[in-house]
């Protein structure tokens, strides 16, 4: 039988885009991996995040549904069905974007362009805020190799990276040893600020736990680090807060990690408007960098396709935050792109979608529960694991993603680019 080992390839699996994974192959098969978490196992052998024995199911053709019922058909016919749906669409909305590589990013982005259409990034909630924030207080950002060689205080804030990149504590963030950090852990101070205990808890230095306060915290960091003292700490121990501030303080390299817990409340904005002065006013001193932790594989890849486009204006006018803020009407037609979009829904929008007869195309790698129930189901195969595409780590690094295992499906951008024919735009 046909025996290969591949070394040093990308895992599509999360934000880390870890590049040190060993495969081996026989008969085509992947049945060894080195160097990967729980998580990417389940991407590179179709098995599931959290649960790692149950299989991921994959679909095997393109669907489209017949009073109801499930009918297998050719590309070409599902691409032209999708475009008769698309075409009657009083509004397009296109949801996920995240999971899938660049060169599909760029075309879906293309086509929502051309259908005036209302893109709902599954990140959304996270990196649009940043992203607004960057464009109007400018950049603070690094590679993950200087996270790794330089900083010598690390704090995740309402993130836990053990649910979102599981790696970056081993790789980078926390336990790697670098060129500054030469002892790892040791060299480093590292926060974690959460609502809850997390399994980071037991090996940073210090975990502060509040009650979604985040803006009252981070207020009184300030007023702590210009030497006076602040009137409140919210929920916070005062000597807790007072400990991290005299690491910002000290620090030489300060690594901020922030993840989706800060922006749920009303105070989201403000939070972020602030932490970014928070990180400007320890950059005069030293050296602070904010990354937003991002779990889908290629979010920063769609980001950097609407920069590439120099038509930052989309942020403003054709970005949702959330999939949570649509409220379905009759006439919307959702494309989800490697997303599983209707899992996402509360259970209103549910009710809403089916009321209104809202259509759905979905474009997938796997058998989820909108590409099982959607109106035109166009499948396809696994950037990174089945075909060759770009993806951008959580750190905006460009990194190549190599297909390792034969496609029984067209890539994502090969059935966007047949969509684009059919729709004649
Ligand atoms: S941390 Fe992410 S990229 Fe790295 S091996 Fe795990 S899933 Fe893959």
């Amino acid at each position: 039988m046909d025996e290969k080992i591949i070394t040093s390839i990308v895992c599509p699996g999360c934000g880390c885009l870890c590049d040190d994974i060993d495969v081996q192959l026989s008969g085509g098969s992947i049945v060894q991996i080195n160097n990967v978490c729980s998580w990417g196992i389940g991407r590179f052998v179709d098995r599931k995040k959290f649960a790692n024995k149950k299989e991921r199911k994959r679909p095997d053709g393109h669907y489209t549904r017949i009073n109801g019922a499930r009918k297998s058909v050719p590309l070409d016919e599902a691409c032209q069905l999708a475009a008769d749906v698309i075409r009657a669409a009083k509004r397009v909305l296109i949801y996920g974007l995240c999971q899938s590589g660049n060169r599909a990013q760029a075309r879906i982005y293309r086509l929502g362009k051309k259908l005036g259409a209302t893109f709902i990034p599954s990140e959304g909630p996270l990196v649009t805020m940043f992203l607004e924030q960057f464009k109007q207080n400018g950049l603070s950002l690094c590679t993950l190799e200087d996270v790794r060689n330089r900083a010598d205080v690390v704090v995740f804030w309402g993130a836990n990276p053990i649910h979102s990149c599981p790696r970056l504590v081993s790789r980078y963030a926390l336990f790697a040893r670098g060129r500054f950090t030469e002892r790892g852990e040791e060299d480093r101070k590292a926060f974690i600020i959460d609502l809850h205990p997390t399994e980071l808890t037991k090996v940073c230095n210090e975990a502060i736990l509040k009650d979604g306060d985040d803006l009252a915290l981070l207020r009184a960091l300030r007023t702590l680090l210009n030497g006076e003292k602040p009137e409140e700490y919210g929920t916070v121990k005062p000597k807790q807060a007072r400990e991290l501030a005299k690491a910002l303080e000290e620090g030489l390299y300060i690594a901020f990690f922030c993840g989706r817990g800060p922006f749920y409340g009303n105070d989201g904005k403000k939070f972020l408007k602030e932490m970014v002065d928070l990180v400007a006013y320890l950059n005069e001193k030293a050296n602070c960098v904010l990354l937003p932790l991002a779990t889908d594989f290629n979010t920063m890849g769609f980001y950097h396709t609407i920069l590439r486009d120099g038509d930052c204006d989309v942020l403003g006018k054709s970005l949702m935050y959330d999939v949570r803020d649509w409220k379905p009407r009759k006439g919307d037609v959702v494309i989800g792109l490697g997303s599983d979009f209707i899992w996402f829904l509360s259970d209103e929008q549910k009710v809403r979608m089916r009321t209104k007869d809202v259509k759905v195309i979905s474009i997938s790698s796997y058998e989820t529960l909108t590409h099982v129930n959607c109106t035109v189901a166009l499948s396809c195969a696994m950037a990174g694991i089945e075909v060759d595409d770009l993806a951008y780590r959580l750190d905006s690094l460009p990194v190549k993603l190599k297909g390792i295992r034969k496609p029984m499906l067209p890539a994502d951008w090969e059935i966007l680019e047949r969509l684009e024919t059919s729709l004649k735009i």
